[in-house]
């Protein structure tokens, strides 16, 4: 019998970013305008599982759990930042969450930045290039996706699972 280890990817970024309706997007091949934005007591919402035993672990990623962040990715294989191109204040948000990643995580972890919402381009507050320099400065991947018109999501998930290590 095979013996398959499973993948965690785990999904951070500021609240509202779009986190959960890309797991949703890629996942179900749903959106869903009005969803709420995830809430809850735990940091730890949702774990949803896809192919060959990996699993991607969706959080809350509130202010007030941010102290748990260290229990929720330390044993992660891959990390998906998001932000929303519509909001500079995420992106800023999601650079914090890369210097974490990168003092504190595995350093084996692969992590890859997701600008979210490509839909809405005409109210876009964080362009490309400044999104592509700076993965391109930290050595990440830089992909711009949308979880409501699926654009670029199922590719930013095989590029992820294809650079995950194997141990
Ligand atoms: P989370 O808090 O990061 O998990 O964000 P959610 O997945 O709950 O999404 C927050 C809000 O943004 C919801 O109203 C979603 O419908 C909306 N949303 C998420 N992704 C997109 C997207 O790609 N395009 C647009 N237009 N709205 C989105
Ligand atoms: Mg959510």
């Amino acid at each position: 019998v095979p013996i398959t280890t499973a993948r965690k990817l785990v999904l951070l970024g500021e609240s509202a970013v779009g986190k959960s309706s890309i797991v949703l997007q890629f996942v179900k091949k749903q959106f869903d305008e009005w969803r709420e934005s995830t809430i809850g007591a735990a940091f730890l919402t949702q774990t949803v599982p896809v192919k060959s035993g990996n699993f991607i672990w969706d959080t809350a990623g509130q202010e007030r759990y941010k102290s748990l962040a260290p229990m929720y990715y330390r044993s992660a294989h891959a990390a998906v930042v998001a932000f929303d191109i519509t909001s500079s204040a995420s992106f800023e948000k999601a650079r914090s969450w890369i210097a974490e990643l990168q003092r504190q995580a595995d350093p084996g972890i692969v992590i890859v930045l997701a600008g979210n919402k490509l839909d809405l381009v005409s109210q876009r507050q964080v362009s490309t290039a400044d999104a592509e320099q700076f993965a391109r400065e930290e050595g990440l991947l830089y992909f711009e996706v949308s979880a409501k018109t699926a654009e670029g999501i199922e590719e930013m998930f095989q590029t992820v699972a294809e650079k995950m290590p194997i141990e």
